[in-house]
């Protein structure tokens, strides 16, 4: 039986801590499913063909790693694509708290969907897309936190918004 997931977010803008977790996804199962939100709670910086162009460029190349987008509830995405397991990140504690109520609640509406949680690599358990926006604003040298094609779109982005 070939197995899959789904890894949902809104990567605004996909960073190397993403990067890691889709690399480990894509060890585990036979096909991941990066799946990047249309519709988010977040006001995104980038548009939805922006952020699914920029996790092409830097994850599209992995052989058994897809990108999609996808609109509504994550849940009714994966039902739709007949796939049970979601991939979530926990970096920190302070992680824990919302994706275990968000893990929670995808279960209470449907009990056949399992939340799997990977951890990064120490070195970007610290890294966040909405600190990576901040320090970019402020002229910060970003190319430890997110691929090159990446830095460029964001600096290219703040020089627009200016
Ligand atoms: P959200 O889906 O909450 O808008 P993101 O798109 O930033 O957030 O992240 C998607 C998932 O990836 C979340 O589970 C988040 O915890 C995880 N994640 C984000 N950054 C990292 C990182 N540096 N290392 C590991 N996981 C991460």
């Amino acid at each position: 039986m070939s197995r899959s997931a789904i890894y949902p977010g809104s990567f605004d803008p996909v960073t190397y801590g993403h990067i890691d977790l889709i690399n480990r996804a894509s060890h585990a199962f036979d096909e991941v499913v990066v799946a990047v939100a249309e519709s988010t709670h977040k006001n995104t910086f980038f548009n939805i063909q922006e952020r699914v162009e920029m996790v092409k460029e830097v994850a599209g190349g992995i052989d058994n790693v897809h990108v999609e987008s996808f609109k509504g509830l994550v849940i009714d995405y994966a039902r739709s694509k007949k796939i049970r397991v979601l991939i979530r990140g926990l970096r920190m504690i302070s992680d824990f708290e919302y994706e275990l109520q968000m893990a929670l609640t995808n279960r209470r509406l449907d009990e056949n969907i399992e939340t799997i949680f990977l951890m990064p690599s120490e070195g970007y358990s610290f890294l966040s897309s909405k600190l990576i926006k901040e320090v970019v604003s402020l002229g910060a040298d970003i190319t430890s936190f997110v691929p090159d094609s990446v830095a460029r779109r964001l600096r290219e982005k703040m020089g627009e918004k200016k």
